[in-house]
């Protein structure tokens, strides 16, 4: 299915400026075609489709990809030895340059490199931000919200279980061949419960990706672990997925007022990765609900 010829009505696109509204239409057109989503976008037929003739990889310094575009068709060149989560990710960011229409306003020849494909929008002013960097930032949202359809996305969440559990992550990620990073965005935007996914290496954060109104972690890259957490004491017997452990809520908060529970697991990974759920439960007001909730996270117990 990834590699399914695509058709796509490009009138229909043609009047669309915003990143997400030009991915949700794709995607409107790809579920006429297919009668659902493919999970695995087939993002060389959707870029044949919108007028990109070639793709190809070169073995480029620094840039992870290029777009050029002459007389209104396109070129893309992706570097070389991309794993495939990032390789799709790279290819919906080019794509996105070359659809979004005020993006060839400002340029006709793309250059992308490692640092702009972790462009966000952030909360600053955006109209304040430079104009290269804001269509970084929007070829970004328009690739992941490409890439990670959400019925589709919570149609396959669903099959996994209710409780959430950091296992879940490389699942999907492997479903829609996309990175982790992609899918922990979408999975903590995703779901009702209040979580944060921290992503380290060797003991430094790397990514913190918390639920909008999740406690403040007040970590950054580079700083380290919270010295008493899980994830640095849990030792890999089989599983490399931990249970799901209750720990004190100082552990991982600034501030603990307004936390009921704080629990933490842990997905141990290659070359000193590990990737981190921690999710919180209020404070109750009323504990008498408390008998129904006990189990609530015994998933892996
Ligand atoms: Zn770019």
């Amino acid at each position: 299915m990834a590699n399914a010829e695509v058709e796509l009505d490009l009138m229909e696109l043609a009047d669309l400026g915003q990143p997400l509204k030009l991915a949700h239409e794709i995607h409107r057109q790809l579920r006429v075609q297919f009668g659902s989503v493919p999970t695995q976008m087939p993002l060389a037929g959707i870029a044949a489709a919108v007028g990109i003739e070639v793709i190809d990889e070169h073995a480029t310094d620094g840039i992870e990809g290029m777009l050029a575009i002459m007389d209104g068709r396109g070129a893309v060149s992706l570097h070389r030895g991309l794993r495939p989560g990032r390789r799709n990710f790279t290819l919906g960011h080019e794509i996105g340059h070359f659809v979004i229409p005020n993006h060839r306003f400002q340029s006709t020849k793309f250059q992308c490199a490692k640092r702009d494909m972790g462009q966000e929008r952030g909360g600053g002013n955006w109209n304040q931000r430079p104009a290269l960097e804001r269509i970084e930032v929007e070829a970004n949202e328009f690739s992941a919200a490409l890439l990670v359809p959400r019925p589709e996305f919570n149609a396959e969440r669903r099959k996994l279980g209710t409780a959430c559990d950091v296992a879940h992550i490389r699942a999907l990620a492997e479903i829609f061949a996309v990175s982790q990073e992609v899918i922990a965005k979408v999975y903590v935007q995703e779901t009702d419960e209040n979580i944060a996914i921290v992503t380290s290496q060797n003991g430094l954060v790397r990514r913190v990706i918390p639920k909008q109104g999740f406690p403040y972690l007040g970590l950054r890259r580079d700083m380290p672990l919270p010295t008493e957490c899980l994830t640095l004491s849990f030792k890999v017997a089989n599983d490399p997925v931990s249970n799901m452990v209750e720990l004190p809520a100082h552990v991982w908060a600034e501030n603990s007022r307004g936390i009921g529970a704080l629990y933490e697991q842990v997905f141990v990974q290659e070359e000193g990765w590990a990737m981190t759920l921690i999710a919180v439960d209020e404070e109750e007001a009323d504990k008498e609900d408390e008998d129904q909730d006990w189990n609530r996270r015994s998933s892996r117990w």
